[in-house]
């Protein structure tokens, strides 16, 4: 353990019963791809003013940090993560005033979905499925079957560690792209954000919700391990039909397979390491910078 994050477990150690503190803990436990070495410290605030309390105290003792959603868009390293992994899951209460819908950042998109559904409020039944947190979700701008997380979001609350303050940042200044957001490009944490709905009708809403769940069993290989579409998608292509007519499904490194299901993602069939993910996704561009030249770029975050 080096000389920050000795001081950041000391300091965890003393901060009571709002923070679940888990030395070494394995990140494979933590991602939806089941693959990653342990983390120095795994740090799991139950309040958002011990969520702070943490931030804070990595930042002032110069650890190296990384706030983890649901992980379901991250790949951690094999040889782990030598500094301190926040955690957002315990933070998720949903609030409503009126068609505004606020909730903390580790609730899950699919819980989110729900609570509007049960609230008859319209506008989220596109996110239902996506297997993030709403910290993720604002993050990377998560979209599916036509809808982005920009088409509804109102605002979001963020911390800043270098200044310490706690601010809402308003729609028009997430400098929301395709999978991008200010979030991206500065150090802010997402601490809750407001979805702004409409009212509708439950059974509709409802009925949407299954269908777009339909569509996600029918065509992701949701019965293995995984982080969701691999690369991003390029101007003018398909991820998945350049993969599928390249002769890559079922193509294989170690445990890590491209999908026969989903050309688009890459699955864990079993012991896949962090390597083998990497190595596939490289022979994945370079066979498709060879038959298309397109580069392809990575949607998931390598994290090492
Ligand atoms: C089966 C499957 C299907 C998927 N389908 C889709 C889909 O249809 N559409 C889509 O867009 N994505 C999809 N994804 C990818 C993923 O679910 C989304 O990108 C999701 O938004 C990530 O949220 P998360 O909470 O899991 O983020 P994580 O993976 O935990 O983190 C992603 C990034 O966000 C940062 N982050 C997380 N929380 C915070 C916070 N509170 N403050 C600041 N930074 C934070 C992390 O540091 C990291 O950089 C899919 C993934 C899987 C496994």
């Amino acid at each position: 353990m080096n000389e920050s994050i000795g001081k950041l477990a000391e300091w965890a150690a003393a901060s009571g019963e709002d923070l679940t503190v888990l030395p070494d803990e394995p990140m494979s436990r933590h991602t939806s791809f089941r693959i990653g070495g342990p983390a120095a410290l795994y740090l799991v605030p139950r309040t958002r003013e011990a969520f702070i309390a943490a931030i804070r105290a990595a930042h002032e003792t110069g650890t190296r940090f990384f706030v983890l959603g649901n992980g379901s868009n991250v790949l951690f390293d094999d040889a782990g993560y030598d500094g301190a992994v926040i955690a957002s899951s315990a933070l998720d209460a949903v609030t409503f005033d009126g068609d505004l819908l606020t909730a903390e950042a580790g609730a899950s998109l699919s819980s989110v979905c729900k609570a509007a559904r049960d609230a008859s409020l319209a506008g989220l039944e596109f996110a239902y499925g996506i297997p993030g947190s709403v910290g993720g979700a604002v993050v990377m701008n998560a979209g599916a079957y036509g809808g982005e997380i920009k088409d509804v979001l109102e605002e979001s609350v963020a911390f800043d560690p270098a200044s310490g303050e706690v601010f809402p940042i308003p729609l028009a200044d997430h400098a929301y792209g395709y999978r991008d957001s200010v979030y991206k490009h500065t150090d802010r944490i997402v601490l809750a954000a407001s979805f702004r709905l409409a009212a509708g009708d439950r059974e509709e809403i409802a009925a949407k919700m299954n269908e777009i769940a339909g569509r996600r069993v029918a065509k992701q290989p949701l019965e293995y391990p995984s982080a969701g579409s691999v690369f991003k998608r390029p101007e003018g292509h398909f991820v998945g039909q350049m993969v599928e007519e390249s002769g890559l499904k079922g193509c294989r490194i170690g445990g890590a397979e491209v999908s026969v299901k989903h050309a688009g993602f890459i699955v864990n069939r079993g012991g896949a390491t962090s390597r083998d993910v990497l190595a596939l996704v490289d022979h994945i561009r370079e066979v498709v910078r060879k038959n298309y030249a397109v580069e392809l770029e990575c949607e998931i975050i390598h994290v090492k």
